[in-house]
């Protein structure tokens, strides 16, 4: 009975927009958007073109994100008192993969650099409080589309909720990363609608070096990155619906070849991408 009522909850979602005019919602998540932006040809390879074409061979770079990922998740997964110096270690070791790495070296040396990367992030994190979320799932209509995914992290602070993202690259970000990211403020506005708590902030914590760079979301600053979302949405619907009616998937799906094709697990696929970047190394990305 209760599932029959989600499914009925659902169904009423998918019918009408947020502004009570009939309407289909477009089911998105945000890796899905930045995708199509970025690049629509590797949008058809990902999401439209099935069977999926092979993807090229693992990238350490990667590789290394996934795993300060699932250890951090493992960590503030456990209850606070256990937290301890020794576990973060036993669940990076747990967790460590070595897949695209130059070889057995090279691997252990980016394991010693986790220990101590993530050593130091969780103790700098320890003053900010209790996460209330940990790859936390998230779907909540915004708009006219319905976003769905994984936050890395939710916090409260004072009052209000706050969402965390972990970049692991070479570099870390600045604060237009945070202000322009479209993941962020679409998760900001899922968490708030699903939570029902104001979440204006967002996050971007450099796992490499403990940087944090931080904005603050206006209800116009949220409101452009829905109309963004909502736009986006449309057009690769559009596009997908297209090809299904029989339209060149070349014209519909363009490559749009830049730096952005020397991690593309699909440029084998793809003559512009294989023009425009020459081929790297799996361990190229990884830094210094
Ligand atoms: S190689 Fe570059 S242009 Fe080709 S699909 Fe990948 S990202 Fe797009």
């Amino acid at each position: 009975m209760a599932a029959e009522r989600l499914r009925s909850v659902e169904l009423v979602q998918e019918q009408l927009a947020f502004d009570g005019i009939p309407e289909r919602l477009v089911r998105v998540t945000p890796a899905k958007l930045t995708t199509w932006s970025s690049c629509p040809r590797r949008y058809r390879f990902n999401y439209v073109d099935r069977p999926q074409p092979s993807r090229g061979p693992a990238m350490a770079h990667t590789t290394l994100g996934a795993v300060l990922h699932n250890a951090l998740r493992a960590y503030y997964e456990l209850p606070s008192e256990q937290r301890t110096a020794a576990r973060l270690r036993e669940l990076i070791n747990r967790y460590w993969k070595s897949d695209g790495f130059a070889g057995a070296e090279q691997s252990a040396d980016y394991l010693a650099r986790a220990l101590d990367w993530l050593s130091d992030y969780v103790e700098r994190d320890r003053l900010r409080g209790e996460p209330v979320g940990v790859e936390k799932w998230v779907s909540a209509t915004v708009g006219t589309i319905i976003v769905q995914g994984r936050v890395d992290r939710i916090d409260e602070r004072d009052g209000e909720l706050v969402i965390v993202d972990y970049k692991a690259g070479r570099k870390p970000p600045d604060v237009d990363a945070a202000r322009n990211s479209l993941p962020l403020a679409l998760y900001a506005l899922a968490t708030q609608r699903m939570l029902h708590a104001p979440c204006p902030q967002v996050e971007l914590h450099h796992l490499r070096t403990s940087e944090i760079v931080t904005w603050r979301h206006t209800a116009d600053s949220l409101a452009e990155h829905r109309q963004r979302a909502e736009r986006l949405a449309r057009e690769s619907r559009d596009a997908a619906t297209s090809i299904a009616e029989g339209a060149d998937p070349d014209r519909v799906f363009p490559a749009r070849p830049g730096a952005q094709c020397a991690g593309c697990e699909f440029r084998r696929h793809c003559p512009e991408g294989t023009r425009a970047v020459p081929e790297t190394e799996p361990w190229a990305l990884l830094g210094e």
